[in-house]
């Protein structure tokens, strides 16, 4: 049985080494064979030159796409799935927030149990703010009310698969991609296990609260058309209301004599109805958009280099 860990890397350069060392020290002699798929994402500090002096000390198996630019987590995972070759893969980052023991775990399990085909970790408990947990916590229950596809709060990119439920994630080679979606698009068994995460060994995390928000829309947009008919509902429901309130100006103009009060009425309904329909606009915009930019078919990624130690 053959591992390989597919490990994003954007800025990592204080991170892929300690990264590296723990891993071996955890699965070496426990794993028969294990391969590392280090993607650079367009870092631009030393991670390259650090990624390029693990490939040429490990004697395990060490291949690094080199991305030509920055193109975002999303990209550089489906990179590194492209050219993992294990019969199971790890999907891990490359700050030591997750532990490379829970891997050990997870591999033990998918062992003993032939009929899972994923076990992917989820937090129990967020170590982050309240304002921010809170928000992950009604995005998801959002997400969960609009969509079919089933989003499990709290769970991360963290997982080991079998190789086919890799085949089936690349066969998805949607642009604007959201893993934790795409994940449960594809079905399959999977097991949530419960786990810590650490602090960052070193840098900052690359996500600010503006770039959650953006990648909270995307996951929206990319698994329902929910948001599509709303603004068919709050037509028909401001038809209807205006229908109603037609009625009954005429009936106070023709029993009671009642001149239709004007200015605040209309100004009101005017700046009502107006940012109805701009919101609906928008929202067949984020749609539109997605399917433009679908429609060029874009490669999701471009390497510049692949290195491989065995080569
Ligand atoms: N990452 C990446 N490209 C990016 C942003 C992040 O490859 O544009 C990698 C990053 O190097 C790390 C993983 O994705 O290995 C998770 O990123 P981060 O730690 O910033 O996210 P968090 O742990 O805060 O969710
Ligand atoms: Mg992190």
């Amino acid at each position: 049985m053959k591992l390989s860990l597919v490990i994003p890397c954007f800025n990592e350069a204080g991170n892929v080494r300690p990264l590296f060392d723990k891993v071996c020290e955890v699965l070496e002699n426990k794993i028969d064979s294990f391969e590392f798929v280090f993607v650079n994402d367009g870092s631009t500090d030393e991670t390259m030159a650090n990624l390029k002096e693990i490939c040429s000390l490990s004697s395990h198996p060490v291949k690094v796409v080199d991305l030509s630019r920055n193109f975002g987590k999303e990209a550089a995972i489906y990179a590194g799935l492209e050219h993992a070759s294990g019969d199971l893969i790890t999907l891990i980052d490359a700050d030591l927030q997750q532990d490379p023991a829970y891997v050990l775990e997870m591999v033990s399990y998918l062992d003993a149990n032939p009929e899972c085909d994923c076990v992917a970790a989820f937090q129990e408990k967020r170590h982050e703010g309240a304002f921010r947990a809170w928000c992950k916590r009604r995005f998801y229950h959002l997400i969960n009310k609009l969509s079919d596809t089933e989003f499990v709060d709290g769970a991360s990119d963290f997982r080991t698969f079998r190789s086919y439920v890799r085949d089936a994630v690349l066969s998805m080679s949607e642009y604007h991609r959201f893993s934790k979606g795409i994940f449960s698009w594809v079905g399959f068994n999977t097991y949530y296990m419960p786990y810590d995460a650490d602090k960052r060994l070193s840098g900052t995390t690359n996500w600010s609260f503006g770039k959650l928000c953006r990648y909270a829309l995307e996951g929206i947009v990319a698994f329902t058309t929910v948001p599509l008919k709303i603004s068919t509902w709050v037509g028909c429901l401001t038809s209807l209301g205006a229908l109603i309130y037609i009625i009954a100006v005429i009936v106070e103009k023709l029993a009671f004599g009642i001149a239709a009060p004007g200015y605040a009425t209309i100004v009101i309904l005017i700046l009502f109805l107006g940012g109805l329909q701009l919101l609906a606009l928008g929202i067949n915009g984020e749609y539109l958009s997605k399917t433009y930019i679908q429609s060029k078919h874009r490669p999701i990624y471009i390497a510049r280099d692949v290195i491989d130690n065995q080569k």
